[in-house]
């Protein structure tokens, strides 16, 4: 017999709505622990404003070593309105890119997809968005964000935007492999008519695909087009690949195709250890009222899962979600006004229920 697998989830709840949407998402792992043979325990570590106020730093310690030595890192969100007289390395979301340095995570993974029961919450034409199912690999260590010099000058200001081939190389690898896990479709972004960064990144990601991933196919866009075909023609994307600075604003645009910030996962991986966290803030307007969104952090957790290798069970817990939606579930940043919200721990538990049916039917359906 084998052994029944363990995993340890290092739990941040952060502020705000943090706590209430983990909460649903370990509730969701729980749902599909057992069918699919894992077991985890999930340890509560404070982050961010709340440990600020409990350690005096918003990122102790205590706090990075439990993170390292777990297998993945659940977050929530950090921040709000009573630490915004905050400064530096007190800030709450200071804390972030510390954990993201401790943990040595250079690629930002952030699926987008619009289920044809969401359509018509888009901003954009119903038709145009159906079925969009998009994954945005954006370097997150380099590029102008962390080039130096930076700074003011005599007459001015500066700022520098820096590649190494070793940088690019690394995170074309993780867009590749991640295409051959879909539909084979790699978009590289850039601005090569003009940056002289980006003529390198062309040339490497053009390197690396025909090298190593024949298999995928590999277009360029400039990160103009690629703004306006985001919005144009979204269905026409699987895995668009970019650096820092234009992943940062491209990312963004896309999130609101589905019509909802509560809606996206994000995944923080290369390093030791994997960050899941939504990409909203802890929206610190509806935090307490059991009215959050948890759809971006349950998918987070099926994200989590796909980086440990439980497919299997990432894929009950989207299943979960989209039957949720199918059977009419909408929390109140989705729900028509004619129609009643669903709160954030009624939508976690008809997702758990749905997920763990899967779970029970798929692994059962697949036993000698
Ligand atoms: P936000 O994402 O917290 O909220 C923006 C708007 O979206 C608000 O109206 C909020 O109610 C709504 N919203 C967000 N998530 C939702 C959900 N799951 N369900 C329903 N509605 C949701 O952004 P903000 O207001 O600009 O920032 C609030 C705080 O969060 C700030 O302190 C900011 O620094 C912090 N923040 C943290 C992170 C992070 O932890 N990764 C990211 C962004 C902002």
């Amino acid at each position: 017999m084998t052994e029944t697998k363990s995993y340890k989830i290092a739990w941040l709840p952060g502020d705000g709505i943090g706590p209430e949407v983990t909460r649903e998402a370990l509730r969701v792992l729980d749902a599909v622990a057992s069918a699919h043979d894992f077991a985890f325990t999930a340890e509560e570590h404070p982050m961010g404003g709340a440990a600020l106020d409990e350690t005096g730093v918003p990122f102790p310690d205590d706090t990075r070593a439990a993170c390292r030595e777990s297998d993945a890192v659940l977050l929530g969100a950090v921040g709000g309105p009573k630490w915004d007289d905050t400064t530096g390395d007190q800030r709450p979301e200071s804390g972030l890119l510390a954990l993201r340095k401790a943990l040595g995570v250079y690629a930002n993974l952030r699926p987008v997809r619009v289920p044809e029961a969401l359509a018509s919450a888009s901003p954009l034409r119903p038709d145009r968005v159906g079925g969009t199912d998009l994954l945005f690999v954006r370097e997150l260590t380099g590029g102008i964000y962390f080039g130096t010099p930076e700074g003011r000058t005599d007459d001015g200001a500066r700022s520098t935007m820096v590649y190494t081939e070793a940088e690019i190389e690394r995170i074309a690898h993780v867009a590749f492999q991640r295409a051959q896990r879909r539909d084979g479709h790699v978009t590289s972004v850039d601005k090569a008519n003009v940056l002289e960064v980006s003529k390198l990144w062309r040339e490497v990601v053009t390197r690396v695909g025909e090298e190593h991933y024949p298999d995928v196919t590999l277009r360029h866009l400039y990160v103009d087009n690629a703004a306006m075909q985001v919005v144009r023609d979204p269905q026409q994307f699987d895995v668009v690949l970019t650096g820092n600075l234009f992943g940062d604003i491209l990312s963004d645009l896309a999130a609101a195709l589905p019509g909802s910030l509560g809606l996206l996962p994000s995944a923080s991986v290369g390093g030791t250890v994997g960050l899941f966290e939504p990409v909203h803030g802890s929206a610190p307007d509806i935090a307490g009222a059991d009215t959050a969104n948890p759809i971006g952090t349950l998918l987070s957790a099926a994200l989590l899962l796909d980086e440990l290798g439980e497919p299997g069970a990432a894929d009950a817990v989207r299943h979960g979600v989209d039957a949720t939606l199918n059977a009419g579930f909408r929390t109140a940043d989705l729900a028509a006004d004619d129609e009643d919200a669903a709160s954030t721990s009624t939508f976690g538990h008809e997702v758990a229920t749905r997920a763990a049916e899967h779970a029970q039917k798929n692994t059962s359906a697949s036993l000698p």
